[in-house]
């Protein structure tokens, strides 16, 4: 049985429709703050699902769940997110997204469960010293959120040395797009990201598209990103799980396309998708955001076997018709 944590929420729930579609019984421990019951219920519909609310600061919550379930591994996606959030509110950010995984490790150890797939993320190489960005690039992170990852991918190494646990970090790149049959989607609130923002502009007619800064060192201004398909990144997650079972041993490995795409070449791609007028403001830069931030994914290609099989156009077309079904 798989434990998933955060498995209400956006990459979560995507990566629960991936597993069940090898069968495998799934259990969602999920607090419900950003992640949402209605997703649950949904995911429930579709094969083996149990789900347990509760919090990972509360240590005998996660210690419930191993009470009842025979877990075998686990997939950790339960944190927050925020960059801005986290410069706010520091505090909030290291007690829930470190104190939370120690608690989660330390009930793992204890129950003699080995193997974690941990959603780590680009934020924790920084203000990119090259393009690509291999996994070797020197880690850096510039706000707290990005810390915690950071902090949280060297207590796996150090508890992989003291106590065999093994951990596949696996550090995401801008992560896009919908369920292809629009069962689950990206559902922030408030949302910061820039796709969702955009559709949102075309359903709200007095929500206007802010693009922020024109002036980056880019051919045409805008920050350039790399946008990897919802669908693909689970899909990484599966071939995670399937190499540590065979390997049994701890890595990490980038996840993006290789393709970087600016703010408004996105911005372009969705009007002629959708045909839409949106309403756009141009606005001075926001705090935190590098120029470029490309992968370089070859390892996990090569290791893992993983192929981007979307493009950023299919993510666009998914996402849109998320937005819309949330809209009707
Ligand atoms: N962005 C924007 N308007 C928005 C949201 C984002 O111009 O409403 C820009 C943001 O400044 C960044 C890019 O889009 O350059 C991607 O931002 P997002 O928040 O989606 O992801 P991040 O790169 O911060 O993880």
């Amino acid at each position: 049985m798989i434990l998933i944590t955060g498995g209400a929420g956006y990459i979560g729930s995507h990566c629960v429709i991936n597993f069940l579609r090898a069968n495998d019984e799934i259990v969602i421990f999920d607090n419900l703050e950003n992640g949402h019951i209605e997703t649950v219920n949904k995911l429930k519909t579709l094969g083996k699902v149990h789900f347990i609310q509760g919090d990972l600061k509360n240590k005998s919550d996660i210690e419930n769940v191993f009470k009842e379930y025979k877990i075998d591994c686990v997939i950790h996606f339960a944190g927050y997110i925020e960059v801005a959030q986290s410069v706010e509110d520091p505090s909030k950010y290291y007690k829930n997204n470190v104190l939370g995984t120690i608690n989660l490790l330390d009930v793992m150890v204890e129950n003699n469960v080995k193997k974690i797939v941990f959603s780590s993320t680009c934020a924790i190489y920084g203000e990119p010293q090259y393009t690509p960005i291999d996994e070797n690039h020197p880690k850096n992170p510039i706000n707290p959120y990005g810390k915690t990852k950071y902090i949280i991918e060297q207590i796996l190494d150090d508890y992989d040395k003291a106590y065999g646990l093994k951990s596949i970090k696996l550090r995401y790149f801008n992560v896009a797009g919908a369920d292809s049959e629009i069962r689950t989607g990206e559902w922030h609130e408030p949302e910061t990201h820039l796709i969702p923002n955009i559709l949102k502009s075309i359903f709200d007619k007095n929500r206007i598209f802010k693009i922020y800064g024109t002036d980056y060192s880019t051919p045409d201004g805008t920050c350039i990103r790399d946008y990897v398909n919802v669908e693909d990144l689970t899909e990484a997650h599966r071939l995670a799980y399937l190499y540590l079972l065979k390997n049994n041993k701890s890595d990490c490995f980038n996840l993006g396309t290789e393709k970087g795409s600016s703010v408004k070449e996105v911005f372009d791609t969705v009007k002629a998708l959708t045909n839409k007028e949106i309403q756009v403001q141009y606005e001075q830069r926001r705090a935190g955001d590098a120029a470029v931030l490309l992968a370089n994914s070859y390892k996990a290609k090569e290791l893992l076997g993983w192929n981007c099989k979307h493009s950023l156009k299919d993510s666009i077309k998914t996402a849109y018709l998320w937005e819309k079904s949330k809209n009707i």
